[in-house]
């Protein structure tokens, strides 16, 4: 960990990790450069369902930072035009994971079906999450980065790291094809490409990268209200009127690629909702998400060389307001949180 407040700090992606690392850090006062291998929200944040969800199953180390997720959110609206969360809840029934929250409360058919009119058949009882919510993370990631460059930061697209200057065990600046950029500390923000890199600084750590299918369809206005997870669809409704859907991926099998799962979530949703028969398949994908081993984020300074600071986790939409708020005091101001002491890469070193 180094003692003088850094300077010059290069933020290597530009995902909606990056760019609230890009935000925190550059409203501390940071000298920040974001380098993009290629367009802003190119990677998995383009594709993601995006839904706050700060619901969990069983003991939780990040309990703090999930508990702390949407109040980092809301203060985000207040500090950053163009970032948007719509608040509209989210229900759950039916699903096998029995994911709960603190706030969660247990409704009935009648008050299903107020909250959800479109739904054909509302279950007799699910789980509603009212303060949860979802926003467009393409636009939120650009948001941040518009925020970040009116403090003076710089971002860099289409501009792959290569690797890294170290002099003396420390981190000095990071190669590309149009030169070194100098930095004090260097954020890996880089998303799936996140283990490669810190590979390049001796460090082992062990991000899978997670398959997960969006898909994204033309939908009548009104269809869906708020968040639907249930055992037939998760589905949830873009201010543009596009309906989001999301499922996990199963394997190879050509039935199981993504416009196959497209075509079977359809007819899902027009048996579940009325109104969806005219749904119009617009985008159907797999997104690779940042996935370390044992679940839980990993977030600090690479215990192999001074300046490396690394941020790969999932749900990383979730997270990312939370974990960029503390981990810019922690970079800038020199204070560790304790919410992320779980997460320290150090736990793999043995
Ligand atoms: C179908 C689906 C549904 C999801 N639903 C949710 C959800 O409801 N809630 C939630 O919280 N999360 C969800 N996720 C996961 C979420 O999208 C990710 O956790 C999040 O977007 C990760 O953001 P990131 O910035 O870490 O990664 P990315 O968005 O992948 O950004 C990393 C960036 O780094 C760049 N990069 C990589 N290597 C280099 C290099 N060498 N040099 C320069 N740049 C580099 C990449 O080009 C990329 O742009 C979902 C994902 C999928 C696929």
């Amino acid at each position: 960990m180094i003692n003088e407040k850094p300077q010059r700090i290069v933020v290597i992606g530009a995902g909606i990790v990056g760019a609230s690392f890009a935000y925190h850090l550059a409203s501390k006062g940071a000298q920040v450069t974001v380098v993009e291998a290629q367009g802003i929200a190119s990677g998995v944040t383009g594709t993601s369902f995006a839904w706050i969800n700060t619901s969990c199953t069983g003991p939780d180390p990040i309990a703090a930072l999930r508990g702390g997720a949407i109040a980092a959110y809301r203060r985000l609206e207040t500090q950053v035009p163009g970032l948007t969360v719509r608040w509209h809840g989210a229900l759950s029934y039916g699903t096998p994971d029995g994911r709960v929250s603190p706030a969660s409360i247990l409704i009935d058919r009648s008050r299903i079906a107020q909250l959800e009119p479109h739904l054909r058949q509302p279950p007799e009882q699910a789980l509603y999450e009212p303060a949860q919510g979802a926003l467009d993370a393409v636009a939120a990631t650009h948001a941040l980065l518009a925020v970040a460059q009116a403090l003076g930061a710089t971002v860099r697209t289409h501009t792959p790291v290569l690797g890294f200057t170290v002099q003396d065990a420390r981190v000095t600046g990071v190669k590309t094809a149009a030169g070194v950029i100098e930095a004090d500390v260097i954020v890996l923000a880089a998303g799936t490409g996140t283990a490669a890199l810190a590979a390049q600084l001796g460090a082992s750590l062990p991000i899978h990268a997670s398959p997960a299918i969006f898909m994204r369809y033309k939908a009548p206005p009104g269809l869906v209200r708020g968040i639907i997870s249930s055992h037939a669809m998760e589905v949830r409704q873009n201010a543009d009127g596009t309906l989001l859907a999301a499922e996990d991926y199963v394997d190879e099998a050509p039935e199981n690629q993504p416009a196959a799962m497209a075509r079977r979530a359809a007819s899902a949703i027009r048996n579940e909702l009325e109104g969806a028969d005219a749904i119009a398949l617009e985008l159907a994908c797999v997104g690779l998400r940042p996935m370390p081993f044992d679940g839980v984020p990993i977030i600090g300074y690479l215990p192999q060389v001074e300046g490396a600071y690394v941020c790969a986790m999932h749900p990383g939409v979730v997270l990312a307001a939370i974990v960029g708020q503390l981990a810019s005091e922690e970079i800038v101001d020199g204070q560790p949180a304790s919410a992320l002491e779980a997460c320290r890469p150090a736990r793999f070193q043995a």
